[in-house]
């Protein structure tokens, strides 16, 4: 028996187990609204049996396409509530599943239905303690997550506003036969450089030029140094296009000079950079675009040329010593009494459900609160049912201390 699983009833472990492989036997691609529905609808059912008002209603994809969406709401979710977030699409259409030494594998399992039917199996224990759910405990489950989907952005835009805090059932990580819980996601900024100098021909007037391209690629290896190991900030120039003005801005229709001696002998007269910061304070991301900017200057002055450095959209980070941090040394500790060990990630990379939030500093967040597996989007995705046990317990645990 794992450690903590002595404090889950076997009939509620293996309600929520035929829920889950349930779940899983139900094909819900992202796009597949009939299949996702079908999810939808039986994780409604299911909850509205445990006391919660659940609704399946139908909202517009960006392809204007009708797309189910889940709210559940306890008796209480007014206008300040707890909010939960999770996502009912997977990446690939369903295999049969099944049960193997522990772990079921089917494709969703752990990303994430195994989060869904985690927060059922947790309202069954809260329900056999005789502890209450906060009564204004909300879900909301998307239909869109896995293709970053307008609808998983626009629900959290609008339900995590006036959260009084967001859990993200999302999977945690499995990691040196531990398993983790995320604290922080780095936000990241965009950005373009644009330069022009001053074309001349290499042989006959070489120093009446301005290059174009040597401004712009010293920023560049300038601007990728500033990156910090650790928790720090990075910069990636993702693209550098330099050359003659009608190289650069038509590319499409010059790319054959390519590999050919073709006006080799001029001095590059454009180049444009392109990229992005990435960051987990919003003071690490403010920090490394001023210096970005101070080296615009720099440079332009130096290679004489012109600089011109914008800036473009922009996703905030969830700072892992921000609002969310006592709530993340809560889960912590409840683990630890029962008995496991979670390890907080601090610094998780992509974009997802928390960058969304209008303003991450206000709301306390805690991501990857679902069980653990491996083989993400993969045919070999499974699901550890030992940490499904676990997170279970967990849940509940938290959910009764708030
Ligand atoms: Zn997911």
């Amino acid at each position: 028996m794992p450690k903590g699983a002595e404090d889950l009833p076997g009939e509620i472990l293996e309600s929520a187990t035929g829920l889950l492989v349930d779940l899983c036997t139900m094909s819900s691609a992202s796009g597949d609204h009939e299949g996702i529905r079908q999810v939808a609808s039986r994780v409604a059912a299911e909850l509205a049996r445990r006391g919660l008002s659940a609704e399946v209603g139908t909202e517009s994809d960006e392809n204007n396409e009708p797309q189910p969406v889940l709210i559940a709401c306890g008796p209480k979710a007014g206008d300040h509530y707890l909010l939960l977030v999770g996502h009912m699409d997977t990446v690939l259409d369903a295999a049969p599943p099944r049960i193997e030494g522990g772990r079921l594998i089917a494709t969703g399992a752990l990303d994430m239905k195994g989060g869904l039917a985690m927060f059922v199996g947790a309202l069954d224990l809260l329900a056999h303690r005789g502890q209450q759910a906060p009564a204004d405990l909300m879900l909301v489950a998307v239909p869109d997550e896995e293709v970053g989907g307008a609808i998983a952005e626009r629900a959290v835009r609008r339900w995590a506003a006036d959260a009084r805090a967001l859990l993200v059932i999302e999977p945690g990580e499995a990691r040196n036969g531990g398993e983790t819980l995320v604290a922080g996601r780095r936000g990241l900024a965009e950005w373009r450089l644009d330069v022009t100098g001053r074309a001349s021909h290499s042989g006959l007037a070489y120093w009446q030029g301005r290059s174009a391209l040597a401004a712009a690629a010293d920023w560049s290896a300038q601007a990728q140094r500033m990156s910090e190991p650790g928790p720090g900030p990075t910069v990636n120039v993702a693209r550098l296009v330099a050359g003659d003005t009608d190289f650069v801005n038509g590319l499409a229709a010059h790319f054959a000079l390519l590999g050919t001696s073709r006006r080799r002998n001029v001095i590059s007269e454009r180049a444009l950079a392109e990229g992005e910061v990435r960051f987990l304070s919003r003071a690490d991301g403010e920090r490394i675009v001023d210096r970005l900017e101070r080296l615009t200057e720099t440079l332009a002055e130096h290679y004489d040329v012109k600089m011109v450095f914008a800036r473009g959209i922009s996703v905030p980070p969830v700072d892992p010593h921000g609002p969310g941090a006592p709530i993340v040394e809560r889960v912590v500790g409840l683990a630890a009494a029962r008995g496991w060990q979670l390890e907080v990630e601090e610094d998780r990379g992509g974009i997802s459900f928390p960058n969304y939030v209008p303003d991450p500093s206000k709301v306390p967040i805690v991501d990857g609160l679902g069980p653990v597996g491996d083989g993400m989007h993969t045919r070999e995705e499974y699901l550890d049912l030992a940490s499904f046990e676990r997170r279970i317990v967990l849940l509940a645990d938290l959910l009764a201390t708030l």
